[in-house]
């Protein structure tokens, strides 16, 4: 009997289309006119153009608009056109950040621009109205990373260590299904002659960046415009260092009462949770939470409240000098700027110790990582994994590249999982035929050259006394925190 293979689910654009692209009713125009200004626009302008900062949201009033996307190579792509009480933008219009895709007037058309800061209005005063609002932006967000049509594209080798850190820092960072995804993706290429003809005014190294707006060298700053990327002379009542899920929930209860807020973090908002394959753990959520749709939720929440996102910007020192006398903290950056709080949250999440294996920190970011992302899974597809670590993260990262890789090599330290590994995990890695696991092993080797990156991994089982190979490109270590917060002194304090 011929197989009968169960038909893959819709994607998203068309199984929640009418979530989308709802069209609104005359009377809820009509309540969204106080927030806006009506513009007119002929035949052909342009509403918005991809890597420019979003004006805001449009609703259509007359005419229609169709929104296509650059892919860098000079290659337009039609997403949608959109109609009278259509609106027009994705999440990041809540923050003003650079839009992914070009929006072009198809005739006449009259459009009421709700501009960020009213956009973020809208949607609190008009409760019922912004609920519908928000879940459109998320769920275009999500469908554009879906269809692959969003975010830059990244040009270089994957195993190089600028390569790596440009794509994990555009990676809508986890490993979750797409949906949970509300971060802007990004594509890969190799630089063959297509995209070489494609440089333009670019010269120099790679990776580069193509896609939205100009071509960049090394591309380094905020690629997605999380906030703006100049001064902040401003005094804010709280600014909170770390983005992860304690500095996020910091910002919303801070900013839902009103107090002007910053966020600031060195790599993406959602922290170690992001990397999280399914949160069960999580008050409220019994079927559980992918890391990512959790972060992507608490994102969107902090910029309804108006929270200032300022991603990448790391803090160096914390100055309470000027404490006493003005009554204001300075947040200094590794950048050289200075932010200035009355109030300074850090929530920086912890340090993670290292094991003592020889050449370990000559392979970090070329085949050894810390965690098991949708990049790393993509990276040890059908190759040896090596996965070093006994607790529940850990678990996590087995379950999950078990089904990606050919065969996951657990390493644990203690004496058993049961001793540091939630049972649900230890029940669901037995089920998982490819995954085998080394009690008290003693490390041995890691193999390959700096460039190339790991190549393979030696270990020894001490119980029987064999020594074990693993032809790898991926070593994941899933550590123990020390109690230190990650990376920054305080100075003067009071
Ligand atoms: C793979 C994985 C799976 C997990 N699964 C679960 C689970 O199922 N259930 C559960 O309860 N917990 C889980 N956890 C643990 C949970 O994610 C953490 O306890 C939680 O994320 C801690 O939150 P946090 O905000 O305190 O710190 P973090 O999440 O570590 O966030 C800290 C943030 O601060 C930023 N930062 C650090 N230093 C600076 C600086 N100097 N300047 C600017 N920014 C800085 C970092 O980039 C980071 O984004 C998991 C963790 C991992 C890695």
């Amino acid at each position: 009997m011929a197989d009968d293979p169960t038909p893959a689910p819709p994607p998203l654009a068309e199984s929640r289309r009418h979530q989308m692209f709802p069209v609104l009713s005359a009377a809820e125009i009509a309540r969204i006119h106080r927030f806006g200004t009506v513009l007119h626009f002929k035949r052909g302008d342009r509403l918005f153009a991809a890597g420019e900062p979003g004006p805001g949201m449009f609703v259509l009033l007359k005419g229609s608009v169709t929104i296509t996307q650059r892919d860098g190579l000079g290659h337009v792509l039609p997403i949608v056109t959109q109609g009278p009480g259509q609106f027009l933008a994705e999440v990041g219009q809540l923050s003003g950040a650079p839009a992914l895709v070009d929006g072009h007037a198809e005739d006449e058309v009259d459009a009421l621009l709700v501009p960020p800061g009213q956009l973020r209005a809208l949607i609190i005063a008009e409760a019922d109205l912004g609920e519908r609002v928000v879940r459109a932006l998320i769920l275009r967000r999500v469908a554009l990373i879906e269809a692959g049509a969003s975010g830059p594209v990244l040009i270089g080798r994957p195993q190089s260590a600028a390569g790596g850190a440009a794509a994990k820092f555009l990676e809508p960072q986890r490993r979750t299904a797409p949906r949970g995804r509300h971060r802007a993706g990004h594509r890969r290429r190799r630089a063959d002659g297509a995209v070489r003809r494609r440089r333009g005014r670019c010269t120099g190294g790679l990776p580069r960046r193509l896609g939205a707006g100009e071509p960049r060298r090394k591309p380094a700053g905020p690629l997605h415009g999380h906030g703006r990327y100049a001064e902040h002379p401003e005094l804010f009542d709280v600014i909170v260092v770390g983005g992860g899920p304690a500095g996020l929930a910091t910002a919303v209860y801070a900013a839902s009462e009103g107090l002007q807020v910053m966020v600031l973090d060195c790599r993406a908002y959602g922290g170690q949770a992001g990397a999280s394959a399914r949160i069960e753990n999580y008050l409220g959520f019994p079927t559980g939470i992918s890391g990512q749709a959790l972060a992507g939720r608490a994102y969107v929440q902090a910029q309804k409240f108006g929270v200032e996102m300022l991603i990448p910007a790391q803090a160096q020192s914390l100055d309470c000098a000027a404490k006493a006398i003005k009554g204001e903290l300075h947040v200094k950056l590794t950048d050289g700027r200075t932010l200035r709080a009355k109030t300074v949250v850090v929530a920086s999440g912890a340090r993670y110790r290292r094991p003592e294996v020889p050449r370990l920190a000559e392979f970090e970011g070329r085949g050894v990582w810390y965690w098991a992302s949708a990049l790393e899974a993509k990276m040890c597809s059908q190759t040896e994994v090596v996965l070093v670590g006994g607790g529940n993260s850990a678990g996590q990262a087995a379950v999950f590249l078990s089904q990606h890789a050919a065969k996951v090599n657990m390493l644990v330290r203690g004496p058993s999982l049961a001793a540091s590994m939630s049972r649900y995990l230890i029940d669901r890695i037995g089920a998982t035929p490819i995954s085998s696991c080394c009690r008290r092993p003693r490390w041995c080797k890691l193999h390959g050259d700096g460039n190339a990156g790991l190549s393979a991994v030696t270990w020894r089982n001490r119980k029987r006394g064999t020594e074990h190979d693993a032809e790898c490109a991926t070593c994941s270590f899933s550590s123990v925190p020390t109690r230190k917060p990650a990376g920054w002194t305080a100075a003067a304090w009071p």
